[in-house]
Order: structure tokens, then sequence, then C-alpha cells
């Protein structure tokens, strides 16, 4: 196994701020990634595929179990390093599938999934957008109904990650026709399914021709009378709130994931702009490219100890939720803008797939928009800052 990269440069000192077990687990993270996913993800991206023999070495690694919230922030952050499709299928299997299942399920149907998820046997994925819900999917309207043993599941969903390849995905459907008190549009209406591949009436399918997320296997789920039984209803995900404290969990992942972006494209435009010469000079020597660097170096550092703040908070139980909007917000911003100045650094050997940056900035402009679009999350903190509701425009 070759020597395992280390990061440039660390003036923050960022390191010093971790535990040693925390180091260890990312250089082991870190390694694999190296080895095993670097060299093929620019081919991942032509071919717009997922490698899903990566799986048992994910699982080997044990990241595909639960983790403290710095290690698992450090994980998605190596993950992304590699590409944001990668730290995706960890964070939608992990945070969001198995989330739900740890959260809001029975201690048999925790027995049945978890165990073989963590094992990588089979990957998990989360399903609550719809074609005409997204930001606001309160509205949603894939209907579970009542019948003898169960629920039957109809409507269409759009954009689960994993779902063509899950064991299991978690979907979000409204009670309809059942004795509830709360009615198909009371707010307990909302209830999570655990729907098995091959259920009959499950119909998975991939989203081709992404121009974002290409290394990341996005689905379209129609439902046409699929039976779940009762023992796959989770008891306790009742109402849109449950769906929301899962992608919560998730969008700590993007905190962290982008940092490791973002970090990428400013290590690849520092090392070209050291050997790359116009007018007689290396351009990392012009002015205008040092600001460039110093301003991508600022925002990577900052990405990466807000993570950490947010990180440390949540280990001690002290994570709000517009804690996670605000960092989810910021650092997806910062390394946009990381990215994109990186890309210009590299001129046209940018707009090449043996650059990264470019393709970070396409997958990001994904992440502005998935686990609550930026609009979002700025109304959130806003609601915070000013105690008043923006979200329907009035
Ligand atoms: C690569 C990828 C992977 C994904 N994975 C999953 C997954 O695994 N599971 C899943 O369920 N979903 C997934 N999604 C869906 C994602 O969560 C949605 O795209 C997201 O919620 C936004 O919904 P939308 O795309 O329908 O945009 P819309 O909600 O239609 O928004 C369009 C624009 O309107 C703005 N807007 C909406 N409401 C307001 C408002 N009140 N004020 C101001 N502006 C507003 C938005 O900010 C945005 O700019 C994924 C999406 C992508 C791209």
């Amino acid at each position: 196994m070759a020597e395992t990269y280390v990061l440039q440069p660390d003036y923050a000192r960022f390191e010093d701020l971790l535990t040693p077990s925390e180091i260890a687990m990312r250089n082991r993270v870190r390694s694999f990634v190296q080895d095993r996913i670097q060299p093929r993800i620019a081919d991942c991206w032509e071919s717009g595929t997922f490698p899903f023999d990566i799986v048992p070495g994910l699982a080997a690694l044990g990241v595909l179990d639960e983790l403290p919230p710095v290690i698992a922030g450090l994980v998605a952050f190596e993950l992304e390093r590699a590409d944001a499709g990668v730290r995706s299928l960890v964070s939608v299997h992990g945070h969001l599938a198995q989330a739900a299942i740890r959260l809001f399920g029975t201690p048999d149907q925790q027995a049945r999934y978890l165990h073989r998820m963590a094992r990588g046997e089979i990957l998990g994925a989360f399903s609550l957008t719809e074609p005409l819900h997204g930001s606001d999917p309160s509205g949603l309207e894939v209907t579970a109904r009542p019948v003898p043993g169960g629920f039957r599941l109809d409507g269409h969903k759009r954009w689960a990650t994993n779902a063509t390849h899950a064991g299991v995905t978690v979907v979000w459907a409204r009670l309809v026709g059942g004795t509830d008190p709360d009615g198909a549009k009371g707010p307990r209406a909302i209830r999570g399914f655990l729907v098995d591949a091959g259920t009959p009436g499950f119909r998975p399918m991939a989203i081709h021709r992404k121009l974002s997320f290409r290394v990341s296997a996005s689905s379209e789920i129609m439902f046409e009378g699929c039976f779940v039984p009762e023992s796959n209803a989770l008891p306790g995900a009742v109402g849109l709130g449950s769906a929301l404290k899962c992608l919560n969990e998730a969008r700590f992942g993007i905190v962290w994931g982008v940092a490791g972006a973002a970090q990428a494209c400013f290590e690849e435009a520092l090392e070209y702009s050291k050997s790359r010469e116009q007018f007689g000079r290396p351009i990392g020597a012009f002015q205008l490219t040092q600001g460039k660097l110093a301003a991508m170096y600022g925002e990577v550092t900052q990405s990466m100890l807000l993570a950490l703040h947010l990180g440390r908070l949540k280990e001690r139980g002290a994570l709000h939720h517009t804690d996670v909007s605000l960092g989810k917000m910021v650092n997806v911003r910062h390394a946009l803008n990381v990215a994109r100045t990186a890309r210009t650094v590299l001129g046209a050997v940018g707009i090449l797939d043996s650059a990264v940056s470019l393709r970070h900035a396409a997958n990001l402009e994904s992440e502005l928009t998935y686990e609550g679009t930026d609009e979002v999350h700025q109304l959130v903190l806003g609601r915070k800052l000013t105690g008043l509701d923006a979200f329907r425009g009035e």
C-alpha cells in the first residue's frame, strides 16, 4: 500500500485538534481512497457508474456502521476528496437509511437490517422527494393504503440515491383510507416504510444523462400496488419531522464532505501553480494567482474548522439543527468558490477529466440543491435570527 497522502498545507494545525484514534481512522480511510478509488474515479465519471465492488472494502473499514460524530465527519471528508458520489453512497446508507431504522424501527427490524447493512451485505436508500414535491415534501403524494396484513404503496418518487442497488429503501408515504383520526392531511399522516428490493410493484429505475453526481446511482421509483407487510412499517416514523430528523444527520456529513472536495481542488490548484510556467515564470509567482490561492486556503480552513466545531457540539449532544443549516450553507458555498477558482488556475487543463476541480464543482451544484437547498437553509437561519417564518413567502 502506498504511503498515506498528507494534506497540503496544514498551517492551521487542524491535525492538532484531533485525537489519535480519529487520526488513525482518517488515515485508514485516506489510504483506501487513495489506493482503491482515486485511480478509477475519472473512468467511473465518464461511464456514469458507481464502483460497487468497493462496498466490501468500505464495510471492512467500518464506515458502513454508526461512527462517533467527528470520525464520521472525517470519513465523509476523505471520501468526498475522491468524489461526492462516494460520500453520498455512504451518507444515504448510514445517515439516512440506517438512521431511520435505528431511530424509528422495532427491535426486530433493527435485527433484520442493521447488521447486514453494517457489513455491506445490503445497501440502504431513502426516498422522500417526488417529482412535484422537493423543498416542500409536506404535500407528498405517494400513498400507503392499509390492506389486510400491511399496506399498499402507490405513486412516484424521484432522486433516491442508491435505490437501484439497495437491499432496502426507506420510503415516506401518505397514509390514506385508514382509521387514523388525523386523516390523510394531518401532520401525522406521513409515515416511513421499509421496502425490500425485489418487492412486486416496487420499480426503481436509474436516472441517466446527469451533468453532476455521475458517480452515483440516482433513481426514479414507481410504486404500483406495492405490498409492504405490517412488519415493515416503521412504527416511530410518524410525521414529516421524522424524515427531517434523518436529513439532519446526513447534512452533517455534507458539511464535512464538501470541505474534502474543496481541499482536493485547492491542492490541485496549488500544485499546478508551482509547475505551470507562463511569461517565463511559474503562474504561482503572479500576485493574482497567489491571491486566489490565499483565498482558497482561507475558505478550506474555515470550512474544516466549522465542521470540526459542529462535530464537537454533536458529541456533547449540543448540536441544533440550525447549526447544521449554517454549516451546510456556508461550507457548500465555500467549496463551490474554491472549485471554480481552482479550475481557473488550471486554465484549459481544468476542463479535462484528468483534473478534479471541475468534476467537484459539478457535484457541488447538486450539493447546493440537495438535503435542503441553499435557499431553504437561508430561510431556516432567517427564521432563527428573526423569529419570523418566511417559508411560504408571506
Ligand atoms: C444528486 C441528487 C441526489 C439526491 N438524493 C436524494 C435522496 O437520496 N433521497 C431523496 O428523497 N431526495 C434526494 N434528492 C432530492 C433533493 O433532496 C431535492 O432535489 C431537493 O429537496 C430540492 O428539491 P427540488 O429539486 O424539487 O427543487 P425545488 O424544491 O423545486 O426548488 C427549486 C428552486 O426553488 C427554490 N425554492 C423552493 N422553495 C422556496 C422558498 N420557500 N423560498 C425561496 N426559494 C425556494 C429552491 O431553493 C430552488 O432554488 C437528490 C437530489 C440530487 C440532485
